[in-house]
């Protein structure tokens, strides 16, 4: 895809999407990162129905060990796989005492290190409590770059590293949030409508469907 037309892809999302932000509620680094493992493999929208009564009982890293594994996976239940949530987030508190005087380490090597955080969540941590230009791909993002052409690749990962290579620096910041909230709301997985889509002139899939 030429430069002029990525550029023309984002300005686009740009003008749509007013709010490059996560869904998620999250008021510092920790809850931001508690959130994010919550949302394996569920929804943002569940995910904070929950969180605040957690938040309000457990604040810190310190707070949700005192809390327990059990307890945690009580509370954490309707959100979905409970007992490897909850194990995962107790070990992540112990480590963040342990080994980071307390605080959601700032680095992708230290992030990857905690339990349950792998690239994708790494990369929203940093893009979302660090400002860092970092992509995160998760399902909504590699459906969209790939069926647009803006980043084909076969897995994640590649598609990550094409969107980083071809995205203009201005937007690097902000990519991951208009891909992934057009995904999620306009070029979506089943009944998508190419009609209302900002990008229709742009995206290069060849099965468009207008109705
Ligand atoms: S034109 Fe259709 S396929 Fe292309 S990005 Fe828009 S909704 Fe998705």
């Amino acid at each position: 895809m030429s430069p002029a037309k990525i550029t023309r892809i984002y300005e686009k999302l740009a003008r749509k999407i007013s709010k490059a932000k996560s869904e998620l509620i999250y008021k510092n680094q920790f809850e931001l990162l508690i959130s994010v493992l919550l949302s394996a493999q569920s929804t943002d929208k569940t995910v904070n129905k929950i969180t605040p009564i957690l938040f309000s009982k457990c604040p810190t890293p310190n707070s949700m060990l005192a809390l327990g594994k059990s307890r945690l996976a009580k509370i954490i239940k309707p959100i979905g796989l409970a007992p490897a949530k909850s194990t995962n987030i107790i070990n992540t508190c112990k480590i963040i005492i342990d080994k980071h005087e307390g605080k959601v380490p700032g680095t992708r090597k230290e992030l990857e290190h905690l339990p349950g955080v792998g690239r994708k969540t790494a990369n929203v941590v940093l893009n979302e409590g660090f400002n860092e230009p970092t992509i995160a791909v998760d399902t909504h993002v590699f459906r969209v770059a790939n069926r647009t052409g803006l980043a084909p690749g076969k897995n994640v990962l590649a598609t990550e590293l094409k969107l980083l290579e071809v995205t203009p620096d201005k937007w690097l910041k902000n990519a991951h949030h208009y891909l992934l909230l057009h995904g999620r709301y306009i070029c979506t997985a089943k009944n998508f409508n190419c009609q209302k889509c900002v990008i229709k002139q742009e995206c290069g899939f060849v099965e468009k469907r207008f109705f």
